[in-house]
This record gives C-alpha cells, structure tokens and sequence, in this order.
C-alpha cells in the first residue's frame, strides 16, 4: 500500500521522499552495487535510485530481480555528467549516497589508465560536488541526516609483506597501480570534502568481493569459465599473492550498518578474514567442480592451471584488521570462504546464460587475475 502511494505521488510529480529514505546507488548495476540494491529493497523501506551508465561492467540483468520493483529507480547517468546527476539528485531527493561506481578492473588500468582517472577520479570529484550543493538546498532536519558513503580497495594500502600485520584505518596510502592510485585520489578527494567544506563522508575499504554476478573477468568467474571450456586457466608468477576474500552479501552489510551508524569523516576497513593465495583459492575452485561438474574426460580440472608472466607491480598481499567495524558495529563475516566459495561456483554454473550475454559487449580479452 505504502508502495501505491509512493507510486502514485511520483507520478503526479509530487515528491514523497522526504518522510522516508531514498538512497542513490551509484555503480548500482555492477556487481556490488547491484548486491547492495537488492540488499537495500529486501532489508529495508528505503527507496533506491541505482545510477549507472552501464560500460561494459554494468548491466540491467544484474538487478533483474529488483529492477521493476515499485521502490527502485534506474537512472542511466555517467557521473562525470556534474548536471546530470544533480537533475538526480534534485528529482529523487536522497537522504544518502552510497557512492560504488568506478573502473574495478586492475589489468585494465594498466592498458587504460586514462578511463580510471575519469570514472574514479573526476566521477567521484562530482558526486562530492553534487551531494554538496545538494546539501545547501536541505532544511536542518534533512541536512543533520543526509550522508555520502564512498566505497574503496584494500589496494590504497599498498602491499604487504606475508608475515606482517593487517592493514588498519590509520595506516599511510601507498597505491601501486593505476587502479589503486586512482581510488586512493578518490578517498582523499572525499575526506577533504569532508573536512574542508562539512560533507557529512564516510569512507570504506575493502577486500576482494566474490559471490554471484561479478563479471567474468576477475579470477573467480574466470577461472570457472575456463575450466569448463576446457581452456588454460592462467595464474599470474607463481600464484603466491595472497589477498583476502570477503563474500559480496557480508560486504553490503557492513555498508548498510556503516550508512546508519559510522562515524563522520570516519574510514572503515571490511574484511572476510579469509587469506589465500591466489593458487590455492584456484585450486579450491578447481576441486569444487570436480565435485559438482566433472569434466567429460573425467581428467581433474587442476591439470589445466597454467603460470603467465606477472602482472608488472603485482602487490604480494592485502589484508584487513576489522577490529573497528567489529567493536563499533558487531559486524562480521558470516561466510566462510568454504561454504561462500561453494555457493558461488554453484551460481555460476545455474547461470551461465547470464554471463554469456553481460559479457557479449565486452570485446577486451584480459587475465582476470588481480
Ligand atoms: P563493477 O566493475 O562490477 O561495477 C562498477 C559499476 O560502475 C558498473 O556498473 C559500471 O557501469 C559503473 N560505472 C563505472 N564508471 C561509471 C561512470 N563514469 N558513471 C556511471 N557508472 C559508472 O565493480 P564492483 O566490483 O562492483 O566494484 C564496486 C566498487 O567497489 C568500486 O568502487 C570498486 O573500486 C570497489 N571495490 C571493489 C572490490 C571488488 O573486489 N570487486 C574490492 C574493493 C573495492
């Protein structure tokens, strides 16, 4: 009923946002993004505007269980459009921004550096330009409670050495590739947004994401597709890099618990607590479709892992202390890398209608190791 009449006021062009929330989901067709829109309509009443302009990484298939729902909006904008998506925000009138989108890719940053300063640099200098004259125009009440969240890497941090300790909120940024220097920029651009003109910001670092509809090229989904096109699945070196793996649903928890109780100008680190190096966690995906889809030959898939020159400035490892979101929020991973893992390749082997058409427009053929 209440959706009715939401309905039914933006149709008459009467906005009905300001007794509820309507929260922007930038990046909101990717692979996170479109987990936190689905997130955000099932757990809570928020209404839920998803921009996007859909590059190669961005699909409407990715929200197709919420697309149509009468609480969510799509919104195709690119976010460098600075007047476009203050015709967004002017329209939806938002009491937050949960800002995801940007180039993800690393191998492609190294090809296209020039696509990552723009979507993940000159992109959030407008979302943060945006949210603050948006802001000018709200009452007291609607301005103590609006909020921007910027979604960041583990990879600002640099890389670690295999016996040191986690990354923690206060440690210096030291980015190595261009995709990571481009969201260091970013989060630094967002802090001093904060500090330098009051926008209410948080920051959020986290680790590797995996889980259902992350687009084919990053190493989980890779590695199942080629193994069950019986291709090389290539491994970067040796495979000792070592990151941590943190399940896409337990990630846009933590989000949702930061949105509504993180402190100002605050960063958070997020993480699944599951460190492996990359060749173990290949071979785990390997093992797992031994199980659940043998290869006709009956030959172990493992046996189709095949080392390729390194990515040049490979980091070694990332990893998160999570001790702040845990004592501030009591939020922790409830997926182990076992049972997460598991779920996910049984995702992708239900689906792959879905990664065949999302990855039709895409003609770039890339490792997909990061
Ligand atoms: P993704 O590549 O799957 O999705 C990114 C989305 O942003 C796509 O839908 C794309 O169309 C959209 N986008 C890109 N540039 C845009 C622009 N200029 N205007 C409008 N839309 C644009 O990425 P993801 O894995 O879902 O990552 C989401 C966020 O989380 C990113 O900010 C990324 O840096 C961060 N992050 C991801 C991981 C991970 O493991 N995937 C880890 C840490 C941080």
């Amino acid at each position: 009923m209440r959706d009715t009449i939401a309905r039914l006021f933006d149709y008459c062009g009467v906005s009905s946002v300001t007794s509820k929330k309507s929260i922007v989901v930038t990046g909101g067709a990717g692979f996170i993004g479109s987990a936190l829109v689905r997130h955000l309509i099932a757990e809570t009443e928020a209404r839920v505007v998803t921009v996007d302009r859909l590059g190669y990484a961005g699909s409407l298939l990715n929200l197709r269980d919420v697309r149509d729902h009468p609480r969510h909006h799509f919104e195709q904008v690119d976010i460098t459009n600075g007047t476009a998506l203050s015709d967004v925000f002017a329209r939806h009138q938002p009491t937050a921004v949960m800002h995801l989108a940007a180039e993800s890719h690393v191998d492609r940053s190294i090809d296209r550096p020039a696509d990552f300063i723009q979507s993940n640099l000159v992109g959030t200098y407008q979302v943060l330009d945006c949210s603050l004259r948006y802001l000018a125009t709200l009452n007291a009440p609607q301005a103590a409670r609006f909020r921007v969240l910027h979604v960041s890497t583990d990879e600002v941090y640099g890389s670690l050495s295999l016996d040191a300790p986690a990354f923690r909120e206060g440690d210096a940024y030291q980015p190595n590739s261009p995709y990571s220097a481009s969201k260091a920029g970013a989060d630094h651009l967002a802090m001093a947004w904060a500090h330098t003109f009051g926008l209410p910001v948080l920051v959020t670092n986290c680790t590797n994401n995996y889980g259902p509809y992350q687009f084919p090229e990053k190493l989980i989904p890779v590695v199942i597709m080629k193994a069950l096109a019986g291709q090389p699945i290539p491994i970067y070196g040796r495979g000792d890099n070592v990151r941590d793996w943190l399940h896409v649903d337990d990630h846009v928890r933590a989000l949702t618990l930061i949105l509504e109780r993180g402190r100002l100008a605050q960063r958070y680190n997020i993480g699944g607590e599951c460190e492996v190096s990359n060749l173990q966690l290949v071979k785990q995906i390997c093992a797992l479709l031994d199980d659940l889809e043998p290869s006709p030959s009956g030959t172990p898939y493992a046996q189709l892992i095949q080392f390729v020159e390194d990515r040049p400035g490979h980091d070694l490892r990332y990893a998160m202390d999570i001790s702040k979101v845990r004592t501030e929020f009591d939020w922790q991973p409830q997926h182990t890398l076992v049972n997460g893992l598991r779920e996910t390749v049984t995702w992708y082997l239900a689906n792959r209608a879905w990664c065949e058409q999302v990855t039709n427009n895409d003609t770039v053929e890339r490792q997909g190791l990061r």
